[in-house]
């Protein structure tokens, strides 16, 4: 659903398929990896959204509980993870006795003073719930306002007012809850500079540490995209990097650094499980759709709740899309995930894949890296291409084509 930001992702198509001789990396939670929990279900869905979601029948949520209960005894913690995001999905609808049940499990595996996100909807704030969040150890907030515009969240097709944000977000302040990341979304239908910039001063005036802020992808298969089809809409790329970088350039003012192709943070606050994904650590999944990436094997967990459920009932659980990444395919995804960063790219990294430097000088070339210091870095104009880089990277050193969906789980930012 978002363009050239936060669903890069290499291996799908390319890893070599294995078969699941070794079942060791399906078990394995490696000491220090990433923690991501994937809750299923929506309320109600969003016409632009293509993630592995459903409105919850009765019944459903007991099975997700029992189910993430199931996979957790299935797999082996080799030590505490740094990291933990519970995303979906809507995970603002759990109920806070689910929370507490299921938090309570995962907060005994992470290590002291670990990062823990959740996603929420602006709707989902309870008191109840939010200190339910709070006792299981939750510590940051990324809550998916898209838009404080009805107006756009109806171009958007997403059934959530968000004329209580503000009222909202000051009970969070009082009752101490202080890392907060607001999730907005750039380009969409109807949307110009001046509805931008509304939208960026709103969120600026809750004072967040951390914006993610998603170009809008017209994803296959969404009733956004048969909408917009409909009724003659079409894409144009020059107007959308138009309003990105307007906005990069109203953010980078504001005093938030430009960490990552989609993703802003006051000094100190950029998301550590982020960065964890982005520098090709390791990261195990659990719940439908979720992705793993343990050693060098990346899988993903079935899709849907039932599909899940029945892979649960293998030991080691049954997975899908796994693949064994090569040491040089490994340099690859570092390349393509680190150059959508402002860290970038070790420069005598590249001397590990044959071919890689001269693209790197290529892109060079073409103004869409420098180097800085011992890193290639992207310029701007190379952020607003950052798809590209990484299609480009993979493609001249053979790698076949990319797929850049990374599964639900991996991707940060997921749009709540
Ligand atoms: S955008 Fe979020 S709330 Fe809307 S359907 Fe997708 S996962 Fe659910």
């Amino acid at each position: 659903m978002v363009a050239d930001a936060g669903t890069v992702g290499t291996a799908g198509r390319r890893g070599r398929p294995t078969a699941p001789a070794d079942p060791s990396p399906l078990r394995r939670i490696p000491a220090g990896a990433a923690l991501y929990l994937h809750v299923p279900f929506c309320a109600a869905t969003c016409d632009f959204c293509a993630f592995d979601k459903q409105v919850p029948s009765p019944g459903d949520w007991q099975v997700y509980r029992e189910g993430l209960e199931a996979e957790w005894a299935l797999l082996a913690p080799e030590g505490p993870a740094s990291s933990c995001f519970w995303g979906g999905g809507t995970p603002g609808l759990l109920k806070a006795s689910d929370i507490r049940r299921i938090g309570d499990r995962f907060r005994r595996n992470l290590q002291p003073g670990a990062e823990w996100t959740v996603e929420l909807t602006p709707q989902c704030l309870t008191r109840e719930k939010m200190e339910a969040w709070r006792e299981v150890g939750v510590n940051r907030l990324s809550l998916g306002v898209q838009s404080f515009s009805p107006s756009l969240l109806r171009a958007l097709g997403r059934p959530h007012a968000n004329d209580r944000v503000e009222a909202q977000v000051d009970r969070l302040r009082a009752a101490g809850w202080d890392n907060l990341n607001l999730d907005l979304i750039v380009a969409v239908p109807g949307q110009g500079p001046r509805e931008l910039e509304e939208d960026l001063r709103r969120a600026l005036a809750l004072s967040p540490d951390h914006l993610s802020l998603y170009n809008l992808t017209l994803e296959e298969d969404t009733p956004l995209l048969a909408r917009l089809a409909r009724e003659g809409y079409r894409v144009d790329p020059e107007n959308e990097a138009g309003l990105l970088e307007h906005a990069w350039d109203f953010l980078e003012t504001a005093g938030f650094h430009h960490y990552e192709v989609s993703n802003f943070a006051r000094p100190g606050h950029e998301s550590r499980h982020h960065r964890t994904i982005w520098g090709m650590g390791e990261w195990r999944g659990l719940g439908p759709s979720a992705a793993s990436q343990v050693g060098s094997y990346r899988f993903r967990n079935p899709h849907g709740l039932e599909a899940w459920r029945t892979a649960l009932r293998e030991d080691p659980p049954a997975v899908e899309e796994r693949v064994e990444l090569s040491p040089a395919e490994r340099v690859l995804e570092r390349a393509v995930f680190g150059l959508r960063t402002s860290r970038g790219f070790p420069v005598e990294a590249a001397a590990a894949v044959p071919g890689l430097e001269g693209i790197l000088r290529r892109l060079e070339a073409a103004e869409w890296l420098r180097r800085g210091g011992d890193h290639w870095v992207p310029t701007r104009a190379g952020l607003l291409v950052a798809d590209a880089i990484g299609r480009e990277i993979l493609a001249s050193a053979g790698a076949g084509a990319p797929d850049f969906s990374l599964p639900a789980g991996a991707a940060p930012g997921n749009l709540q």
